[in-house]
């Protein structure tokens, strides 16, 4: 009989296991969506939403060969996973071998989205683009990579649009080496964006993420930014309330789960956690990701056929390998040892042209 795997979430680590674990174990993945999108595709998706036939796609087509149950995990005990659908229907999940994949939230569901139809997705992305076009003023709260990247597409559609970064550090791209914090910043500046560093917005930020509602905006020192359009780019916290009950044990002070170096879930012999859920000490990135679940899938593989799990990860710390694009034809990617590249032929290959999309879809046996 093949071994039973659950997997929670069909995002970057769950979705590509699934898909290769599901030619040989009975595969169940379980997520609020039903559908997988590629996350780095979110920002060109918002000024050009017809790319979602290509960056999202349905479960059904990602993973034809694993059982799909449309649902959240919202408790998680050694009997098993509760589940609960978009109606508050309940039922019960057990299997030989479980796999936590549930990732990040943001500050708001535009930027990674855990609820909803893949119509309801594609239709969000329209609407936003509506939005940004006719918005003159748009101000991004938060600097990091998604903030940037947002900014660099709203710049290259509407070029001479007013855009406003604040970022509460010292510097845009805090998680990656400073010079291509430096590039990035005199890309926006000759384009006109403003950045505010060191500075922190005071009145409340919309609870979704996004205002299309005019207003002004006050930061701690101050200033006063007016806005048509606020997005909110701040994030990402663990999705991992659903342990709170039986393994609050297991987290971390952030939420995030404590693994063991073969990626299981500490004290525990049959639940592996992977991706942004887990306490490994290293930028949360798909690039991180891909050698996790090279690990998790040879550790169930072995576990599968009665051996004990052989492969451990080690942690990227201090790497802060990160390509950020600046739209379509621009960015900085920052490389460990090398420094930061600003080749802009390098930048459109490796990510601006086509946001990984392809890359992932191939990893999932789609069409690229
Ligand atoms: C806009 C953006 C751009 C990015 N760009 C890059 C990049 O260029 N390079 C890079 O390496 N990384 C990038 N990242 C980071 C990368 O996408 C994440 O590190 C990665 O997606 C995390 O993978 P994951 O599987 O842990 O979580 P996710 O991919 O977020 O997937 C989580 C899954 O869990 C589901 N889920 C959530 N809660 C529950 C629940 N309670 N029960 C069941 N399912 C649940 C979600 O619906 C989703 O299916 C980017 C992220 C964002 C948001």
């Amino acid at each position: 009989m093949k071994s039973k795997i659950a997997i929670y979430g069909t995002g970057m680590a769950g979705a590509v296991l699934a898909s290769r674990l599901s030619d040989d174990f009975d595969v169940t993945v379980i997520a609020p969506t039903d559908y997988f999108e590629v996350p780095m595709a979110m920002p060109r998706l918002m000024v050009r939403p017809e790319y979602g036939e290509e960056a999202i796609v349905p479960i059904a087509e990602a993973l034809p060969k694993a059982q799909y149950i449309r649902g959240r995990l919202v408790e998680f005990s050694r009997a098993g996973g509760r589940i609960e659908d978009d109606h508050g229907g309940q039922r019960m999940v057990t299997a030989d071998i479980t796999v936590l994949a549930t990732g990040s939230r943001f500050s708001g569901p535009f930027i990674r989205s855990s609820s909803g139809s893949i119509e309801e997705r594609k239709a969000g992305f329209y609407q936003l683009r509506a939005s940004l076009a006719s918005a003159r003023r748009i101000l991004i709260v938060g600097g990091g990579p998604v903030g940037v990247e947002i900014a660099g597409e709203i710049i290259e559609t509407w070029p001479g649009r007013s855009v406003t970064i604040v970022q509460s550090g010292a510097r845009i791209l805090a998680e990656t080496g400073g010079t291509a914090s430096v590039l990035a910043t005199k890309f926006l500046r000759r384009r006109r964006v403003k950045l505010l560093t060191g500075e922190r917005i005071e009145t409340p930020l919309p609870p979704n993420g996004y205002s299309v509602e005019p207003g002004q905006a006050r930061t701690a020192s101050g200033k006063r930014i007016g806005y048509d359009l606020m997005l909110c780019c701040i994030g990402g916290r663990p999705n991992t309330e659903y342990l709170l009950t039986h393994f609050s044990d297991r987290l971390d002070a952030d939420g995030r789960v404590r693994v063991t170096p073969q990626l299981l879930m500490e004290g525990e012999n049959d639940v592996f956690a992977l991706g942004d859920i887990t306490d490994l000490k290293e930028n949360k990135m798909a690039l991180h990701i891909a050698g996790q679940v090279s690990v998790a899938e040879a550790n169930i593989r072995a576990m599968a056929a009665g051996r004990k799990p052989p492969k451990t990860y080690t942690a990227k710390t201090g790497n802060l390998m990160m390509a950020v694009t600046l739209g379509s034809q621009a960015g900085v990617i920052f490389a460990p040892l090398i420094g930061t590249l600003r080749s802009t032929w390098l930048i459109r290959k490796v990510k601006a042209e086509t946001m990984l999309v392809p890359k992932y879809r191939k990893q999932l046996g789609l069409p690229a």
